[in-house]
């Protein structure tokens, strides 16, 4: 078939040439270099944060960030169970137990009234809650107005899962830059990529300094191979730093693209009944992703079978996350839910979201759902 549509492909083009190029030709090969200094300098820059470490990814950031505010085996780290299972490993990669709390239903994000009863019980139960990782589902900052007092009074700190949101605000102030620490992702399919990498933000140099010195193998400042802790090889590249700076200079455009395509779904979608989009309420969102909520009794049919419609003309969608109580490698962990994760699993449908998409694609796409919608 002609013309595949993907859900969210990297955007590069002539700016990331250049840069990955004269990256190269400069020498810095290593994971080291001009460009990771000013990649870090950038981020921090852009969230308003006082310092950054470049990594190879999003998840190295979430398990340095944890080592860093000393999580260890026998804690307890709150988890919203609508991720990627990538927040819940960080976690286990510690030795702590991950426990899942279940999400808003407007937004996907992290429900605060539950988070507030789990800290209680798990207070009640004499367990020590090391930290929450609220998420910033698909781009739309989880609700931190009412998260962080709620942690600042039952004293855990708070790491954010900022993989999906770089760019996006909540009341004015950048993704990343609540809690001790923030984490983005430079995964291929993000809202900025490196092909892969992640950084880590925060106001703490301590901190940031621990999470360098863990990300070069924790080798002393020595002439000597010298280590007197169990490090890590989380380090970016200085290439991949060259093509972040370039794809970060673009990221008001693309997410400007992005909220486009949202605007036209959600204009598709507005007479649809039974039909509504994820976080659509959210302007400050980045609109990483744009996923539609079906209601099957409102509007006669599934989001699995409009998704498998599209698949058949070439055009990738996705099911929400698979909330991380139901996965088998976290069965038996402990969960406080509600029902919503399990409804936006069953009843979500994550459509082209890629600011690369052309006008063709996207006309192509709006036709497909509006031939399958005639045809309800
Ligand atoms: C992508 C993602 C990560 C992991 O980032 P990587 O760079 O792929 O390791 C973590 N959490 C969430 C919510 C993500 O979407």
């Amino acid at each position: 078939m002609t013309d595949p549509v993907l859900l969210s492909p990297p955007d590069v083009g002539p700016l990331e040439e250049s840069s990955v190029l004269d990256a190269l030709r400069s020498g810095w090969v290593a994971p080291a270099g001009p460009d990771v200094e000013a990649f870090e300098r950038e981020v921090a820059e852009r969230v308003g944060c006082g310092h950054a470490v470049a990594l190879s990814s999003g998840t190295a950031g979430l398990h340095l960030a944890l080592l860093a505010i000393d999580v260890r085996p026998g804690d307890v780290v709150v988890v919203p169970t609508l991720t990627f299972v990538a927040t819940a490993n960080a976690v286990v990669y510690t030795g702590a137990e991950p426990v899942f709390v279940d999400c808003e239903p407007a937004t996907g994000n992290l429900d605060p009234d539950l988070l507030a009863e789990l800290l209680r019980d798990l207070r009640a139960g004499g367990r020590r809650v090391a930290a929450v990782i609220p998420v910033d589902m698909f781009g739309a900052c989880a609700d931190y107005t009412r998260i962080l007092p709620l942690c600042a009074e039952a004293e855990v700190p708070i790491v954010v899962d900022a993989a999906e949101s770089l760019g996006a605000t909540h009341v004015g102030r950048a993704a990343g830059s609540f809690g001790r620490a923030g984490v983005f992702s430079f995964n291929g399919n993000k809202i900025i990529t490196t092909s892969g990498g992640g950084m880590l933000v925060s106001d703490d140099a301590d901190l940031v300094a621990r999470c360098r010195y863990l990300s070069t193998q924790a080798r002393q400042p020595v002439p000597y191979y010298e280590h007197t802790d169990v490090g890590y090889n989380y380090r970016l590249s200085n290439l991949l730093a060259a093509v972040g700076r370039a794809q970060l200079r673009r990221l008001d455009d693309m997410m400007a693209r992005r909220r486009q395509l949202r605007e036209l779904y959600a204009k598709l979608f507005a007479a649809v009944p039974g039909v509504r989009v994820l976080a659509d309420e959210d302007t400050a969102a980045n609109c990483w992703l744009t996923t539609i909520v079906v209601d099957p009794a409102a509007a006669g049919w599934r989001a699995a079978e409009l998704g498998a419609h599209l698949g058949a003309q070439d055009i990738e969608t996705r099911p929400v996350w698979k909330p991380m109580h139901l996965q088998p490698v976290f069965a038996g962990r402990r969960a406080l839910l509600s029902g919503t994760a399990e409804r936006l699993f069953t009843d979500g449908l994550t459509l082209p979201s890629g600011s690369a998409m052309t006008e063709v694609q996207v006309a192509r796409v709006l036709t497909e759902i509006e031939r399958f919608l005639q045809c309800r």
